[in-house]
């Protein structure tokens, strides 16, 4: 069975030190496609390097809304020419997030350093970045936290990629689907979803066309339920755990498992979702 993850960050500082016990762990489990997404200009070496080693790696480039308040000066003319010199590249993560601004602890230690951009910048980043992609008709990659209508007001007044793009671990409400669906919207399902306690995340995804559905592990981050883990790592030195991306394996199982169908199934509808919008 070949296995794609439509979202994850193998360029991490937390899974580089790891790589190759990784890098043969999806090679056994059938990795076939995974698009690694850059979140900042300083990461992006990074992803290029690992695309030219690993042909089955989809280099994605773009300022994650996390980033946006510390982006250099340089980042436009930066993300042009990391796309530019790579045919396989898309773009992203990009995206819009008002959890930071509103619900995020001030000492949360993921956004140490950082400086919080509001909404406002962080829709003007955003779109400058997704219409870059959309005038090369490349893939674009969209993380959103408590900002859908704010999604949906700049996706309806923006020029978007024809090939369409991704709305990555969809978190939003289950009557948008349709909505962003229409405007070329794939959804990808992340690991983290099978927690017992996640179910309205879960069904959510009934809602989703077959023909738009991806899975994702978004690692190192959003851990799977320990239950249904494949691969483990060390945990990290605050005893956060580290999402290994070979557990992209029990994602397809456990959403093949909550929708009813044969895992076999769900991988031949995956890989053309995949391949449509990526390759
Ligand atoms: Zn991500």
């Amino acid at each position: 069975m070949k296995l794609y993850d439509a979202h994850n960050h193998l360029q991490d500082e937390w899974l580089l030190p790891h790589l190759e016990r990784i890098a043969a762990d999806l090679a056994q489990a059938g990795i076939a496609g995974a698009v690694v997404n850059g979140t900042t200009p300083d990461d992006w070496p990074t992803v290029s390097a690992l695309a030219s080693r690993f042909p089955w790696v989809v280099p994605s480039y773009g300022v994650h809304p996390w980033d946006c308040g510390n982006r250099p000066s340089d980042w436009q003319g930066r993300l042009e020419s990391s796309l530019a010199t790579e045919p396989r590249a898309v773009v992203g993560e990009i995206g819009l997030d008002r959890w930071i601004l509103e619900r995020a602890k001030p000492d949360d230690p993921r956004l140490a350093g950082l400086r919080r951009a509001p909404l406002a910048e962080q829709t003007e980043v955003f779109v400058w970045q997704l219409e870059l992609a959309a005038a090369s008709n490349l893939a674009a990659s969209i993380h959103c936290t408590d900002a859908w209508g704010a999604l949906l007001d700049a996706l309806q007044h923006s020029k978007l990629p024809a090939r369409g793009f991704l709305l990555h671990a969809y978190g939003g409400p289950p009557e948008m689907i349709r909505t962003f669906a229409d405007l070329g919207a794939y959804f990808s399902f992340n690991g983290a979803y099978l927690d017992s306690q996640r179910e309205a995340r879960r069904n959510t995804f009934k809602s989703v066309p077959t023909d738009r559905l991806l899975v994702e592990t978004d690692a190192p981050a959003m851990s799977l339920p320990s239950a249904w883990r494949c691969h483990e790592l060390p945990a990290q030195p605050d005893t956060t755990a580290l999402n290994h991306p070979a557990n992209i394996a029990a994602v397809y199982a456990g959403l093949a498992n909550f929708l009813g169908w044969r895992v076999d199934q769900l991988a031949l509808r995956v890989e053309e979702n995949f391949l449509r919008l990526f390759l």
